[in-house]
């Protein structure tokens, strides 16, 4: 992928989280720097929505932009460096505050998957408590010491939450991220309803590895096909 796609994947990445509801005004998404594995592309701080590939910068591990040129970083890009830099596997980190998970942030809820589509968010998912080691705070991820722990929180795992603020979802690509992003929040809505009705059957740790071993990129690139025309944007195949 050239510099020039993968920031055009990334503004398109934005308008679908913020299309399909799993970041509003805030949340962010961020691709691993195509030429330069240690550092990573993130937008300026804005709304994903209104996002445009002018507002697309660059970034080292440490969170330090490379090329401001004026514009304002967000306060939480820590958490996209800190991933990076244990999970050489993961290309691609979103962070969101979808409403659909906080309440399994806040109670001992489990958060697992109850639909086959929704294999990838993994079989049991942490939760992360910034409380826990910093005590009372905005709960915002402004700066490295924090964005570090969350990140081992993570450790091998495709999705962690932070009790009372949202979550963070990493992955093998862009594609792979926005689709376990989704269907995270899909599993959150399912998981609630089906426990008003009683008592949940989980999806097996043998059930959710099956899943995972027939999903290939067709899977992804079907869904970014009629996501990208939900957000009107241009759908360029990437098999
Ligand atoms: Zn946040």
């Amino acid at each position: 992928m050239t510099l020039g796609q993968a920031v055009d994947e990334l503004v398109t990445a934005n308008r679908i989280l913020a299309r399909e509801g799993v970041v509003d005004s805030f949340g962010h998404v961020s691709i691993r720097h195509p030429d330069r594995p240690d550092r990573y592309l993130l937008s300026r701080a804005r709304a994903p929505e209104c996002i445009e590939a002018d507002d697309v910068m660059e970034f080292t591990g440490d969170g330090a932009p490379v090329d401001a040129a004026g514009r304002k970083p967000y306060s939480e890009r820590f958490i996209h460096g800190a991933v990076y830099d244990v999970r050489p596997d993961v290309q691609s980190v979103v962070h969101h505050h979808s409403p659909s998970v906080i309440p399994f942030s806040v109670t001992g809820a489990r958060l697992s998957p109850v639909m086959h589509m929704c294999a990838g968010i993994g079989a049991r998912i942490p939760t992360w408590d910034s409380r826990a080691s910093f005590g009372d705070t905005n709960l915002l991820v402004t700066n490295l010491a924090m964005a570090k722990e969350l990140a081992a929180a993570l450790g091998e795992r495709p999705v962690v939450l932070m009790r009372g603020h949202g979550c963070v979802v990493a992955g093998a690509s862009l594609r792979e991220v926005v689709f376990n992003s989704i269907y995270l929040q899909l599993n959150a809505d399912l998981q609630m309803k089906a426990h008003a009705l009683g008592d949940i059957t989980f999806l097996s740790a043998g059930e959710i590895a099956a899943v995972l071993s027939t999903r290939g990129s067709f899977t992804f690139e079907r869904a970014w096909e009629s996501w990208c025309r939900r957000a009107g944007r241009p759908y360029h195949a990437r098999p």
